[in-house]
């Protein structure tokens, strides 16, 4: 048996499926995870010694590879001055300086120390500020873990939705109406029938958590209309996009500015750090100044918080998105150009630094596209590069990310390796 797999074992007598997060438990494609011993750059190391050019990056921070000498350095200096002080810091200041004047919309933010702590408090604070209970979500976008958020379609449109987790009561779950992404139509219907209920509407504003896809201007757009024709509280939830797709996230990119932000990933630069912020008249009303409630023992954490800043310092270098961006197309381009060559049902596409694999003819528009796409093949296509030294997301619906570590000859060789693939498929 390899290390690996003893790992495995050993790990589900004391960790339920064996992991601390579920999709690392590799459910949806089958096997068994790789425990990894040491990333660096563009490449992770796993227990039985075998390398991985890695499209994961740790699920989006790792977005100048993994331990960039300056983040670990910044962590470093950071530790040796105290690990937390429950006390506030310079540090905090300069972090929430930097995202104010990097972010349209962005007055005043508070850090936390997860995406699911940054939108859970967004969900609060912008009930706090309307007054309402109602929320909106979208299908198949993701936000965290917290009880509103867990919640599926209901039976159609306009009905609201049922628990998608065990633990979380109906009661809650009511709350939350849950729409297709996407799909103005039915937007619009549901801000005339109950637009002056709505307390938020919270949306992926490009999706990252069911594979990418990109929904139309259009969309956006009408969100942002709808919302501030209802007094309702925008939410741009950018935990994956923001400092991903460019320098300002998808707000920059479509020129649509929320009322909320939230962020995580890229700006904890591989610590545990989230944040959200927005408009001043609706961030003031958290505590102390308002009566939101919302803390952290461990919120703006000075070693985090180094590690963020060094992160976000590193992608403001000249050129940055730029080079990000061609690398992440050589990969989407080269992929489809060797899927094309076998004659299989395969598309990819990309934004910024983040990426969409899909088997299927077209990029998705929604939903029921992604649930559409060929899983089976996927999973096949996930095991092979694997086992072939290229570690992609475990499920179909995972967007994929490249970091600047990554060189041509990397993409090269994932391209190389695909290729082999596909032949195998088509064969
Ligand atoms: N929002 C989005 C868009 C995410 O992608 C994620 C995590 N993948 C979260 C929120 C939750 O963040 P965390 O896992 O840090 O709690």
């Amino acid at each position: 048996m390899s290390r690996n797999e003893t790992l495995f074992n050993r790990a589900q007598q004391v960790i339920p499926g064996g992991v601390n997060s579920p999709v690392r438990a590799f459910g949806s494609v089958g096997g068994f995870p790789r425990f990894i011993t040491r990333a660096e750059g563009a490449r992770m190391w796993d227990a039985d010694g075998a390398a991985y050019i890695d499209y994961v990056g740790s699920w989006g921070p790792a977005i100048a590879g993994h331990a960039h000498p300056a983040i670990v350095e910044a962590v470093r200096e950071a530790a040796l001055k105290g690990l937390s002080f429950g006390a506030p810091t310079e540090a905090e200041i300069d972090m929430a300086e930097q995202l104010c004047a990097q972010l349209p919309g962005m007055d005043m933010v508070r850090l936390v120390s997860s995406g699911t702590e940054a939108t859970m408090s967004a969900i609060r604070l912008a009930r706090g500020f309307t007054g309402r209970d109602t929320i909106v979500k979208f299908e198949g976008c993701y936000h965290g873990h917290a009880d509103c958020l867990l919640v599926k379609a209901g039976s159609g449109a306009l009905t609201f939705g049922n628990p998608s987790s065990g633990g979380v009561p109906a009661d809650f779950a009511k709350h939350t109406l849950v729409l297709d992404y996407n799909d103005p139509e039915q937007l619009a219907a549901t801000f005339a029938a109950k637009g002056d209920e709505i307390a938020a509407v919270i949306v992926e504003p490009f999706a990252g958590n069911m594979n990418l896809v990109r929904p139309s201007e259009r969309f956006l757009q009408l969100l942002r209309e709808l919302c501030t024709a209802h007094g309702t509280v925008l939410i741009f939830d950018e935990v994956m996009t923001g400092f991903r797709v460019g320098p300002q996230g998808v707000q920059g990119l479509v020129g649509i500015t929320p009322d909320l932000t939230t962020l995580g990933k890229v700006v904890g630069g591989g610590m545990p750090v989230g944040a959200f912020g927005g408009r001043r008249d609706i961030m003031e009303k958290i505590a102390p100044l308002g009566p939101v409630y919302q803390a952290g023992t461990l919120s703006g954490s000075p070693v985090a918080v180094a590690a963020g800043l060094a992160s976000l310092k590193l992608v403001r270098e000249a050129g940055f998105y730029e080079q990000l961006a061609e690398r992440t197309r050589q990969l989407t381009d080269g992929l489809t150009a060797v899927a094309r060559q076998h004659g299989i049902a395969f598309c990819a596409q990309s934004v910024g630094g983040m990426f969409g694999l899909y088997f299927a003819e077209r990029p998705p528009q929604g939903f029921a596209d992604v649930m559409a796409s060929d899983r089976e093949r996927f999973n096949r296509f996930f095991h092979a590069m694997l086992e072939a030294g290229h570690y992609f997301a475990p499920s179909a619906f995972e967007a994929g990310f490249v970091s600047i570590a990554h060189t041509r000859e990397d993409i090269e060789a994932t391209i190389g390796a695909a290729e082999r693939v596909f032949a195998d498929m088509a064969g």
